[in-house]
């Protein structure tokens, strides 16, 4: 993933550091949006202090490499914007039940129209449900109550 994580600093002209590798590295890895902490987690001990992260994080997001997806329990979720369109990020699921959160990479969202006068910077769609696996847990559950 280190070569990934070069070609996409030398994609956007951003120097190689540490910091930028080693978080770019972990959102290659991770396959749902990560927060400060789990990104600091997925790096482990030789993780960069918070505020380096936070700061990395915020420039990653100036050069479009990285997107905030969703903010969830009051905490930002970063991705990579490969997966993203021009406007229009892939929309985000998250499990009421499991709390896991899956990138719908396949789904298409056409843009809203908006009234007039208003323009698009950017449409995110984060929808809140049951993901396949709650739902046959649920359904075997059922049956065993029968
Ligand atoms: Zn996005
Ligand atoms: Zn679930
Ligand atoms: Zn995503």
């Amino acid at each position: 993933m280190k070569n990934k994580a070069i070609e996409l600093l030398n994609s956007v002209s951003l120097r190689r550091t540490g910091p930028r590798l080693a978080i770019l590295e972990a959102l290659l890895n991770a396959d749902a949006p990560l927060t400060q902490d789990q990104i600091a987690d997925a790096i482990g001990d030789s993780a960069p202090n918070k505020t380096t992260i936070y700061r990395t994080l915020t420039h990653l997001v100036e050069t479009g490499l990285v997107h905030e997806a969703f903010l969830e329990n009051r905490s930002q979720h970063y991705e990579l914007a490969h997966h993203c369109g021009k406007q229009c990020c892939h929309p985000h699921f998250t499990c009421r039940q499991c709390e896991q959160t899956h990138c719908l990479t396949g789904v298409s969202t056409p843009l809203v129209e908006l009234p007039k006068g208003f323009s698009i910077q950017r449409q995110q769609i984060h929808i809140d449900g049951v993901c396949p696996d709650c739902r046959t847990r649920n359904k075997t559950k059922e049956i065993g109550q029968i």
